[in-house]
Order: structure tokens, then sequence, then C-alpha cells
């Protein structure tokens, strides 16, 4: 995940400043000396890491803080503010066209994720009641315009191309029209990509800016190519006047650097960020919101969001009856790790929990991606007796079982344990639940 080892870092940094109690100037200036460290090697831009570190150390020394009662809390929080500014403060919106459609001009280079972005964008406004138009506007990648039909076919969502003899920017004009004509109030046009910057795409870009008027132009940039991704941000902005950045692979082994740097560096905010190569892994960003995962307070707002968008209401609702009447069985058991995974993976769900940033940690709970499934492999090999009534299932069961699921009658065993302590602890809480509804006293 990003940020990892950033996190990891400042957290063990923190710890010792709370360690302290009573703070000195000097101990200040040791953990912003880490802090000054822990960001460089993020590989966030040397000149923002300077200013940030001028302005920690600016409020935390210059105000009552170190006399306070819980100063090592009162650093933290100004390097968390800081954290947040850096990213640009609030989280930003889409700028809506006052009267339909409005239109979403996709840049960025080649192999930054424009053409998938594009797709993963239509389907979240989707989610938010729009009803989008996805335009291949990319003429000269050869498998480009094919690329976004089939991902226009996976979402359901219409793409408008006119192969690859027009201009784009007669492209993006008869796309418009398409979509007023339709009843479409979002277009959302994917363009040319390069290699590397070159006039030439430029004027494309610009001929179809000029021509469509776009309500917002969203750079595309590829998080893990670290400063080179601020350098390609600051020359777009230049050129086209940027409303915002998309920074994707945030699911990878990236530091973090651009995505700390490139507000900083560019004044432009970035409001969304990819986090996989599925058409549902984009996020809105939210500066607050990282600050928070950086600092290892989780981001625990994500997760609802994300539950509310994925868990299907009634399944929990029915689940949450049979808990509370012990009807709890192992297909239950399998629902719910599979309403689980539907928030992402395992790591990426774990690291919104407080607390739980760093991947180290992670990494040391064992939750092995894999494990999930073969759990459902030895569910899935139980008869449907087995799965309502675990206790029948007796030696030769099990080793039937672990036949059946490629796994060991140790898996078996350790799975069906795990199930019964799940099943305790559901009781248990619902015997609290119960007992705080009467009113009496926990148990
Ligand atoms: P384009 O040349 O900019 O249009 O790039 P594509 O949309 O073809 O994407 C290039 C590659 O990056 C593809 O393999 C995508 O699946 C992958 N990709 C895009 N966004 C993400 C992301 O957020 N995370 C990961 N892991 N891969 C991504």
């Amino acid at each position: 995940m990003v940020f990892s080892s950033l996190a990891e870092r400042l957290q063990e940094t923190f710890k010792k400043l709370r360690n302290k109690g009573s703070l000195k100037e000097a101990d200040v200036s040791e953990a912003l000396r880490e802090v000054r460290v822990a960001l460089l090697e993020a590989d966030v831009n040397f000149k923002v890491v300077k200013d940030f570190v001028n302005k920690v150390k600016e409020k935390a020394i210059g105000q009552d803080i170190l006399s306070s009662l819980t100063p090592a809390q009162q650093v933290i929080k100004i390097v968390h503010q800081e954290l947040m500014d850096l990213m640009g403060g609030e989280y930003s919106k889409i700028n809506l066209a006052p009267k339909p459609p409005t239109v979403i001009m996709m840049v960025g280079l080649h192999g930054a994720g424009k053409t998938t972005t594009s797709a993963k964008l239509a389907n979240f406004l989707r989610k938010q009641g729009r009803r989008p138009l996805l335009v291949a506007g990319d003429i000269h990648r050869p498998a480009a315009i094919k690329q976004l039909q089939v991902l226009g076919e996976q979402l359901d969502i219409p793409v408008f191309t006119m192969g690859d003899k027009q201009a784009p920017a007669v492209i993006a004009r008869a796309a418009i029209e398409n979509a007023s004509n339709s009843g479409r109030d979002l277009v959302i046009i994917d363009t040319a990509g390069r290699l590397h910057i070159d006039e030439e795409l430029m004027d494309e870009l610009e001929a179809v800016k000029s021509e469509v008027k776009p309500n917002e132009i969203l750079l595309v940039v590829d998080a893990m190519t670290g400063q080179d991704a601020v350098n390609v941000a600051e020359v777009f902005n230049r050129r086209m006047q940027l409303n915002g950045v998309i920074m994707t692979k945030l699911d990878g082994d990236t530091r973090g650097g651009a995505a700390l740097s490139v507000k900083a560096v560019t004044g432009c905010p970035i409001k969304f960020a990819g986090i996989g190569e599925k058409l549902d892994a984009l996020e809105t960003f939210h500066p607050d919101r990282m600050a928070d995962r950086i600092l290892g307070m989780g981001d625990v707002l994500t997760l609802i969001e994300k539950a509310q968008a994925n868990f299907d209401a009634e399944k929990v609702a029915e689940l949450n009856k049979k808990i509370r009447s012990m009807e709890f069985t192992l297909d239950d058991f399998l629902e719910q790790l599979q309403q689980v995974k539907k928030l992402g993976p395992l790591e990426q769900v774990l690291s919104m929990f407080p607390g739980m940033g760093g991947l180290k940690k992670i990494k040391n709970l064992e939750f092995d991606e894999k494990e999930l499934v073969y759990v459902e492999a030895i569910i899935k090999s139980m008869t449907h007796k087995e799965r309502e009534k675990p206790e029948i299932i007796n030696g030769s069961c099990r080793r039937r079982i672990a036949k059946g699921s490629g796994t060991s009658v140790q898996e078996v065993n350790r799975l069906l344990k795990q199930f019964e302590q799940t099943k305790k602890m559901m009781k248990q809480f619902s015997d609290i639940d119960k007992t705080i509804k009467k009113g009496g006293k926990m148990p």
C-alpha cells in the first residue's frame, strides 16, 4: 500500500515522542529531523519537505504547546494539519455543468492509466446517479478504441467512437451532441497519450479543449513514477490549466512522494486515487483521510462508504437476525467473508483500521488473501448438512473435505475452530447488546 513505509516511520517517531511525557525544544527538533528524512525517503519533493518541516517547527515551537499537558499530541496534531494542507486541505469535487452534459476531458501520458481510469470514473459517477457516455478520442494508439469499447461493455456504459480517421476535436464535438440527444448528462473523453510530452500532442489536446470547453480537465498520472509524475503535472498544467489530477496505482509499492508533492508544486488538487486494476478501484481523494492513514489513525469513513456502496443491505439485516438467534452457519460465515472481500484486497481494507496502517504489522497478523480462497474452498467442499451443523463433521469427513478442497486436515480443523470462536464472539456481542437494550448491567 502507498505510504506504508512513510506511515511506519512517522508512527515510530511519534511513539518515541509520546513516550517522553514532557518535551523540550530539542526533542521536537529531533522528531522533525526524522520526519524530514522519512519524507525525503518517501520521494517527496525536496523543497516541499523543507517548507513542510519549517511550518511544523514554527507552529510547534512558537506556541505554548511544549508546556501543555499533552505536548506530543499537539505536535502530531500540527503534523496532521500540515499533511492535510499539503495535499490540498478539503477534498475537491468535480465541477458540474450548470446545463448538462458535464464534459470531462482526460489527459495524460501513455501507460498512466488514462483509458482504464476513464472507465472507472464513468462507473464511479454512475453510482452517484449520473448517466455517462465514454468517448474514444485516442485515435493514435491502435488498441485504445477497442480497449475503451471492451471496458464500456463490461460496465454496460455506452462508448462513442468515430474510428481513427477524424480529428479528436471533431469526435469530441459530435460526442457531446450525441449525449444531449440521448439524455446522457456526463461525457468523459479519453484522449491520446505519448511516451513523453511533445508539441504535437499538446496541440491536439488544446484543439479538443477549445472546441468543447470541458468543465473539467483531469490529468491521469502514475504514482509509481514518483517525482516524474509531478513534473508531468507541472507541464500539463501550464499548457492546459488542469482542474485536477487523478493519481493511479496508489495500490502499488509506491512510496507516495508524488501524492504528497503534486498539489504543493503545481497547485492542482488530486481529485481521485486509483487503487487497483479493477473497474471499481477508484476512490475520491480525501486529504484529511490520507493524513489519518499516514499517521496511523485509520480511515474508517472510507471503509463505511465502501461498505455502504458494496454491501447488500438485505443480506446484512438477515445476517444480523441470524446472529441474534444463534442460527449462524458456515454458509453465513462464508457469505460474511465474501462481503468483506467486496471491499477490496484485505490489505487495503485492514490498512483503513486505526493502528493498522503499517504494512509490516498487517503481515504479522497473517491475514493472507490466499487464506480466504482456502476458506472458501473448504466450506464449499462440505455438504449442506455439515455447513449447518459443523459438530457432525467427524474425522473421516474432515479427510474428505481436505481432499475435496486441496487443503490438509489441519487446515480444516483450524477453520472449524475459527468458526466456533467467531460464533462465540458473536454471541457475546449479542448478549451485551441485549443487556444494554434492557438497561441492565453488562455481563
Ligand atoms: P493509458 O495508456 O494511460 O490509457 O493506460 P491504460 O488505461 O491502458 O493503463 C495502463 C495499465 O495500468 C493497465 O494495465 C491498467 O490496468 C493499469 N492501471 C491503471 N490504473 C491502475 C491502478 O490504479 N492500479 C493498478 N495497479 N494498475 C492500474
